[in-house]
Parts: structure tokens; C-alpha cells; sequence
């Protein structure tokens, strides 16, 4: 918190996906606007704005004609929220706070504690609190249903209870805050839960790159404890933290400052042993969901192919999908029609291309499906087989990219577009234009490739 109210420029640069994120909840709070429509928005268009549409949330609150407000700003206890959505009940109000995730978590109640607190400490009575969030069941028919798109979550009961909590925690951050300077807060565990903090390039610079704290093998906070008492550089982790394979190949790689792996289980991947130049595809696919359902019969995040790249043959062929029936029977003829039987795919990862093929069951053939269940038994991918292999590179493994694995395996660097940027150009692209995106699906061909057959020489003969 203090970092965010008095140094916001040590902030680390947001993700292309984080943005894509953070619109993702602006976008479906308008759509939830419509549960309860012919509301007065309030929403601050900057922070410049807060002042204002406070006073103009208060001219609302106190105007009986107004029976709904969106974006209400509230601040009480020098704390000052946004509400979503507020509706008149007689002498109170019901406040509703939307989520655009398809579950509620902690984090997310106390976040409407929070609210409840400070509108209730603004002498605002409160008849109900409700978290809203999507309702990942709901099947689209002919029309967007809001009323069974959303769920409604009440939590005034908590809200209530938590106020003193609220209270004493506000007392706490606000001292913080009256800090000359930043509090001196160790690193440890709390850096990623239950976000991944916007100030770990600050607060963790001084942290040597191979410390052992950066492992993923080795997460919990008893390794901070050490690492405070004992330092943070790699050798000085005590024996007794590398007991399983994993932690001690990572280790290794952290020390060697190379990709390591499991000796035995490379010699045993089946997709390695198996390989045949001829029966093998490598694939590559962007795919996209969206959080209302585009069409009849589909769902919230319904996922939806963009692109596909398949390197088969000593070809590459790439194909660009339109969101829709027709995009799904595409994909479908793709892949269980235009292709041999009994060919391998390689993706970078799979995991788009088997939600895209669930998803697509409704809108394919029973035949297309009935090949495609086949054909998944014969989907693999750089990540999956990395999982196997047990690899590891001197790096956190959990936002490895695949140009990082090339880059410790082989040495090459192939440039790889982040895939989100690469989403969002193609499917604003004409359908004319989508094929200028070809060159940047090719690369990620090219690095699974040479992944792939990087791993493939050092099984022994
Ligand atoms: S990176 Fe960790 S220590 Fe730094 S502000 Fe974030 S949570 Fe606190």
C-alpha cells in the first residue's frame, strides 16, 4: 500500500495479459449494469475526477427520483471505494460489486467488506451486500439471459461481522502510510499471493538472480526464514530443502546456470522414443475466449481458435478462424479431415487446442468429434513433455517461455511475439490482412521444432 500511494513509478510494467484482464472486468461491470438498468453513472473518467463524483454520488444518494447509481464513490476512514452498482430499497440500499470471474474467492469478499465499510461509515444503510459474478453453466439460447448469466453471492452477514477487523486493519496501513519512508517489509511468499505484487522488479533487485528463494521447487516460508538468517545466494541453501528429483535437478540448473533434466525419464518419453519426421506436426494455435457467449449454445469463456500454424512435411500452413459455428467446423475439418490419421501433434502447449475441441463438440459432426477424442490420445506438447522430462532451466518455471527453453537448450533465439499482442492484431485484422501474421506463428514452429528435436538427440541409442 505504501508503495502504491507514494512511489507508484517503482510499479513493474503490466503484462499485455493483465490489461487484457483489467478490461475484461470493466467490460462485463457495464454488461451487469444491465441487470438493473436506468441507472446514473458516477464512474471517475480519472482520479482527477474523485472529488467530483463524490459530490455527485452524495446529490444522487440524496435525490429519491434516482433509484439506481453505477460506479458510486464512496470515501470514509481516508479510504475511498467505487461501488459497482447501487439500488434503492426504501430507506436503504442493496450494493452489488461484479466480478467477471466464474468464482468468488477471499480476496474478492473482503474486497466487499471493504465497501461495505466505507459506505456504511458514510452513514449509507445498507439492506444487502452482493458480490455478482458469471455463472460458468449458463448455456446462451436464443438471446444473453442476464439474470441466469450472473450469480448473485450475498455477503452482508460477513460484511458486518468483519467491521472492527476492517477497522483496525485500516488503523494499521494508515500508520504505514505516515512513514517517512517505505516499511521495511521482507520478501517472501506474500510477493505472490494472492496476486503476483506490481513491485517485485523493486523490491526483490537485490535478490541475486539464482537465489534459491527464486525456485518453484521449493516454495514456502520457511525457505525466507533462512535465506534472512543464512543469505540468499544458492549455495548457502542447507542440504536438507532439496529432498525430492525436481528440487535437486533445479538446483543444479540454478548452480550450472544450464538446463538440467531427468536422465531417465528422456530416455523414456514414448513421444522422443516414437518420433517419426514424417508422422509428426508441429502445431501452433492462438486461441481467444470471451467472457459473454458469442452465440447460441455457447457459454461464458467459450474458448475459440484465432489461428493455427501446422508445420507438417517440411510445410507450413496457416490458417486464420472466424469465431463462430463456421470457425469451429474449420478447426474441426483442419484437423480430423485434411490431416493423415495417426499423426503426432506437438503444440508449445496444448492446453488451448484441447479447450478449443471441448468446446467445439456441439458444433461438429459425431463423427469429427469421435476422430477428434482419437487424435487428442496423440496431442502432446513442449510444456507437457518438459513436465515429463522433468526439466528445469536456471529460471522460475512457472512463466518459462518457450524462447527461454530454446534459448538454455540450444543457444539459438528466435523472436517470439508475445502471444496476447498476437491475438488481438489478428483477430483486428481483415480477413485480407490476417496472413501478414503468418511469419509470427512460423517462429513459434520453428522454436518447437528445434525444442523437440533438441530433446529427441540426447535420448541415448
Ligand atoms: S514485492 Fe513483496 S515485499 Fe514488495 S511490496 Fe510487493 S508484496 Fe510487499
Amino acid at each position: 500500500m505504501y508503495l502504491n500511494k507514494k512511489r507508484p513509478f517503482l510499479r513493474d510494467k503490466i503484462s499485455a495479459a493483465q490489461l487484457a484482464k483489467f478490461k475484461r472486468g470493466t467490460d462485463i461491470g457495464t454488461i451487469a449494469q444491465g441487470l438493473f438498468p436506468g441507472g446514473i453513472n458516477c464512474k471517475p473518467a480519472s482520479p482527477a475526477q474523485y472529488e467530483k463524483k463524490l459530490v455527485e454520488t452524495q446529490e444522487a444518494l440524496m435525490n429519491r427520483a434516482v433509484k439506481i447509481i453505477y460506479e458510486a464513490v464512496f470515501q470514509y476512514d481516508e479510504v475511498l471505494i467505487l461501488l459497482d452498482i447501487l439500488v434503492r430499497d426504501g430507506d436503504s440500499w442493496k450494493a452489488y460489486e461484479v466480478k467477471s470471474s466464474r468464482s468468488i474467492s477471499e480476496t474478492y469478499i473482503m474486497d466487499a467488506c471493504l465497501q461495505y465499510y466505507v459506505m456504511e461509515g458514510c452513514g449509507l444503510k445498507i439492506s444487502e451486500m452482493s458480490l455478482i459474478y458469471v455463472n460458468e453453466n449458463y448455456v446462451m439460447e436464443e438471446e444473453i439471459e442476464l439474470s441466469s448469466y450472473f450469480v448473485f453471492q450475498p455477503v452482508t452477514d460477513k460484511a458486518r461481522s468483519m467491521k472492527s477487523f476492517i477497522s483496525e486493519e485500516i488503523a494499521r496501513s494508515k500508520q504505514t502510510l505516515h512513514l517517512d519512508n517505505s516499511p521495511s517489509i521482507p520478501v517472501g511468499l506474500h510477493c505472490f499471493k494472492p496476486y503476483t505484487c506490481d513491485f517485485l522488479g523493486h523490491c526483490w533487485k537485490n535478490i541475486p538472480e539464482n537465489s534459491f528463494v527464486r525456485m518453484d521447487t521449493l516454495q514456502h516460508e520457511a525457505l525466507f526464514a533462512s535465506a534472512y538468517e543464512i543469505g540468499f545466494e544458492l549455495e548457502k541453501l542447507p542440504e536438507h530443502f532439496l529432498q525430492t528429483k525436481e528440487q535437486q535437478l533445479q538446483f543444479t540448473a540454478f548452480k550450472q546456470q544450464k538446463a538440467m533434466w531427468d536422465l531417465e525419464a528422456i530416455q523414456k518419453a514414448d513421444v522422443l522414443n516414437t518420433y517419426d519426421a514424417e508422422n509428426t506436426a508441429f502445431c501452433k494455435m492462438i486461441a481467444c475466449h470471451y467472457a459473454m457467449p458469442v452465440m447460441q449454445g455457447t457459454k461464458p469463456y467459450q474458448n475459440f481458435a484465432v489461428a493455427v500454424g501446422i508445420r507438417f512435411q517440411g510445410k507450413d500452413t496457416f490458417h486464420y478462424f472466424s469465431q463462430n459455428a463456421s470457425g469451429y467446423q474449420l478447426l474441426s475439418y483442419l484437423f480430423t479431415e485434411s490431416m493423415p490419421e495417426d499423426i503426432t501433434y506437438v503444440f508449445d502447449d496444448d492446453t488451448a487446442f484441447r479447450s478449443c475441441i471441448e468446446d467445439a463438440c456441439k458444433f461438429i459432426s459425431d463423427r469429427q468429434n469421435t476422430v477428434f477424442q482419437r487424435l487428442l490420445g496423440k496431442v502432446t506438447s513442449i510444456r507437457q513433455l518438459g513436465k515429463e522430462i522433468r526439466l528445469f532451466l536456471p529460471v522460475n518455471m512457472q512463466n518459462t517461455s518457450l524462447g527461454e527453453i530454446l534459448r538454455y537448450l540450444t543457444g539459438n533465439e528466435i523472436k517470439l511475439k508475445d502471444e496476447t499482442y498476437l491475438q488481438q492484431d489478428i483477430l483486428s485484422a481483415t480477413a485480407d490482412q490476417k496472413h501478414k501474421y503468418d511469419g509470427a506463428i512460423k517462429a513459434y514452429l520453428e522454436a518447437s521444432e528445434r525444442v523437440f528435436l533438441f530433446l529427441q538427440g540426447q535420448i541415448e541409442r
